[in-house]
């Protein structure tokens, strides 16, 4: 089947461009000048729109057990409301539990999205073993086509931990097999010691000298306390060096301070990349001062309001590569368990929803030419050459997958929406007018006007890293 989109505004990673599209079967055929296109089985009038290609969420938590509880995402439910946002292709995790192997953790994943997922999808793996079995079990992942490993410089408790000196091991040895390695960074040691209520008031004066006293875990703001900026720009300042001797390609997830950043940006080497998250954009730690202050605990922590401008300023002037959700929703009811103890309350907030809608509104109001371009490669382009799926993934041009949406703003005013599950909203109050008027993907027209169009068994693939 053809399909012909007219009249949009074509959104490029460097430009916006007035053309017309062909799709043929799964592919984009040709970029063509306005009304040159040969006649079409389906033609899309894009007037007064924009096309983008299809949006990637890089960092997602769906299906999958975290700290003993389910999360309230299935794959369906979390690609649901990602296509009905504009979102193509989704990124989740796969863990290895202490007692299966990696391959076995693999095809528990592969079953539970199999005909579920609206969007492609692809996973990161966090291998737990790493004697001999263990790597060659990676070695083989690798071969299969799964290229991105996490890892962490906390979480013992979870048995997630590495230190510095074997994350360099793993980083090194896992660059030269042709992997690539995402990181959590915040420091061990200064979490553990802001844990213990030994947070350096004589380091950070917004906090009273009284505030060095036991902390209150009753208290949600407690959670920004013990999680300090310094644990994460520290541990950044530590990957960048390892980055550095090993000459890896290292992607930061999550970075939630302006500091990280320009750490980041600072090492001058290109071959780290970093992302941020709509929740460090659009929220700052007063709603953790909220009665409800609980539902926003998620790690790293929200930050103060004076944080979260310059981050948002330096996202604006092209600090970050990418912006991704870290989607870890997780009940009401698990949200609520904690009996008054934040140290019991899961960590982590719903977000697919409301990528799109806020990282455009993150740029409303600044210069279109400039700024449009700039989200096509935050939430586009650049994660997809993360994935290693560049120019399949992330682009408007022939050849790539006929991955589009089509964007209008200015219409009905609408409430952000993170996610269908039943669980607390993480942007209440906020709204936008971006409706999708219609979402391809891989040729396949799934949503149209906001409305889902594919029911029966979502069509979306495993996306082979290789
Ligand atoms: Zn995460």
């Amino acid at each position: 089947m053809k399909i012909s989109i007219q009249n949009g505004t074509l959104v490029l990673d460097d430009r916006l461009k007035q053309a017309d599209i062909l799709i043929d079967g799964e592919r984009i055929a040709a970029i063509a000048p306005r009304s040159t296109l040969p006649p079409a089985d389906l033609t899309v009038d894009a007037a007064s729109s924009l096309v983008f290609p299809g949006f990637i969420d890089l960092h997602t938590h769906l299906d999958d057990v975290i700290g003993g509880r389910y999360l309230a995402d299935t794959w369906h439910s979390g690609s649901q409301i990602a296509v009905q946002n504009g979102i193509t292709s989704l990124c989740s995790f796969i863990t290895q539990g202490s007692d299966e192997s990696l391959g076995t953790a693999i095809a528990r994943a592969q079953k539970k999205a199999a005909g579920q997922s609206f969007c492609d999808y692809t996973w990161h793996l966090t291998p737990t073993r790493f004697d001999d079995a263990g790597w060659r079990e990676i070695e083989a992942a690798i071969g299969a086509g799964f290229i991105t490993f996490k890892f962490y410089t906390t979480y013992r408790e979870a048995g997630l931990y590495s230190s510095y000196t074997e994350l360099e091991e793993r980083i090194g040895r896992l660059h030269s097999l042709g992997g690539r390695v995402l990181v959590h960074c915040e420091d061990d040691a200064i979490l553990q010691r802001a844990r213990q209520g030994e947070t350096a008031a004589d380091r950070d004066t917004r906090w009273p000298e009284s505030a060095c006293a036991a902390v209150d875990w009753s208290d949600p703001r407690s959670h920004a306390r013990v999680r300090p900026a310094e644990a994460e720009v520290t541990a950044i300042q530590r990957l960048v060096e390892i980055a550095r001797r090993t000459g890896a390609r290292l992607h930061i997830v999550h970075v939630s301070t302006p500091e990280g950043v320009a750490a980041i940006r600072l090492a001058e080497n290109h071959r780290i990349t970093c992302e941020t998250c709509p929740h460090y954009l659009f929220l700052d730690e007063s709603w953790l001062g909220r009665p409800d202050g609980r539902r926003w605990i998620c790690a790293p922590p929200l930050r103060a309001e004076e944080s979260r401008r310059k981050l948002a300023e330096m996202v604006c002037a092209g600090g970050a590569d990418c912006m991704a959700t870290d989607h870890c929703a997780f009940t009401r009811a698990d949200k609520e368990s904690g009996g008054g103890d934040i140290r019991r309350t899961p960590g982590g907030v719903a977000g697919i929803g409301a990528l799109v809608p806020l990282a455009c509104k993150l740029f409303e109001g600044t210069d279109a030419e400039a700024n449009l371009p700039a989200i096509s490669r935050l939430l586009s382009a650049h994660p997809a050459q993360i994935l290693g799926l560049y120019p399949r993934k992330g682009c408007l041009q022939a050849g790539a997958d006929a991955d589009l949406v089509v964007l209008r703003s200015g219409g009905p005013e609408r409430s952000i929406r993170s996610t269908l599950a039943d669980v607390f909203e993480t942007y209440p109050g906020m709204s936008t007018t971006l409706s999708v008027r219609a979402l391809f993907r891989r040729g396949w027209l799934i949503v149209e006007n906001g409305e889902i169009l594919e029911q029966d068994i979502p069509g979306g693939t495993w996306l082979c890293q290789k």
